[in-house]
């Protein structure tokens, strides 16, 4: 039976080391986050900052703009915040509104401001999990499935530079009916696509490391994309769907906004 791969624990330790580097900054870091219209889901990740925000002494400054903003004037909303020299980092909620492009809005942030791409937070997050069951990734078989520009293909890199012997699987690899084959061999598996049961529980590797960034909805039910029941049996260590990648992408956003302050300082 594996053992549960949580989020928090690996938080805290990250908040731990975030509240000594507020102390040494000596002032509360700065960060402004832009939200545009009434979209429920970001809503909840700005509470969720807000709170965490708080408990770090970090300055959490909402800016809430309306649905109907066009695009140049929320660019040069954002060029206010990158000239405004008291904000150390800026984030803009996901998602905007269908009128809005977010890639070449996000594009206007000021790189030193950056904080969500300063060390993308989602493949750091699942680079500390991993870090936190102890294994050495050198040569070992990693299988992702998803290559999305936030997260499969920042993680291929951050594996590969672990030296870690790295598939990558997507939409081509189940379309041409070999997923199963990879996954098969995976000795870490991180699956981010965003389909409940993709993955079937049967085809974990005995001993595998599992991590599961997928976030569905299903029956009012929060789960990800692997056969959880299934995949423990089979696995050593596996990340539960709500409470394993998520909980940690805010504490690395933080910690990047820490950073970014030391570095404007
Ligand atoms: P995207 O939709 O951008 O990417 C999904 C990827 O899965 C694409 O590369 C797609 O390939 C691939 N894919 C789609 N269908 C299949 C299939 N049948 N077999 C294999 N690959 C497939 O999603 P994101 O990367 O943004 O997010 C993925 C999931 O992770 C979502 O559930 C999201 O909610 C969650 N997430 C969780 C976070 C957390 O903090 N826990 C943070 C970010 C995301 P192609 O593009 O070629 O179609």
């Amino acid at each position: 039976m594996a053992k549960l791969l949580e989020g928090r624990p690996v938080a805290e330790k990250i908040k731990a080391q975030i509240k000594l580097s507020v102390q040494s900054l000596g002032r509360a870091p700065v960060l402004a986050s832009v939200l545009v219209g009434a979209n429920p889901g970001a809503a909840a990740y700005v509470r969720a900052q807000e709170k965490i925000a708080l408990e770090l002494g970090i300055a959490y400054k909402l800016h809430q703009l309306p649905e109907n903003i066009p695009e140049g004037g929320l660019i040069d909303f954002i060029l206010k915040l990158n000239a405004d020299k008291p904000v150390n980092g800026i984030i803009l909620q996901m998602p905007l509104p269908q009128h809005l492009d977010y890639k070449k809005i996000s594009e206007s942030i000021a790189p030193k401001k950056d904080i969500e791409s300063m060390h993308p937070c989602t493949p750091t997050a699942v680079m500390e999990l991993l870090g936190s069951t102890g294994i050495d990734l050198y040569g070992k078989e990693v299988v992702i499935v998803g290559h999305s520009q936030i997260v499969g293909k920042p993680l291929t890199l951050l594996l590969l530079e672990k030296f870690a012997t790295v598939t990558v699987c997507h939409i081509a690899t189940s379309k041409a009916g070999r997923l199963e084959e990879h996954v098969r061999r995976a000795e870490v598996l991180i699956v981010a696509v965003g389909q409940a049961g993709l993955i079937k529980g049967q085809w974990i590797k005995e001993g595998a490391i599992v991590i599961d960034v997928g976030i569905n909805r299903v029956a009012d039910k929060i789960v990800g994309d692997v056969e959880f029941e299934a995949a423990e049996k089979r696995a050593s260590y596996i990340t539960p769907v709500p409470g394993g990648v998520g909980p940690l992408t805010t504490a690395i956003l933080m910690r990047n906004l820490v950073e970014a302050a030391k570095l404007q300082q």
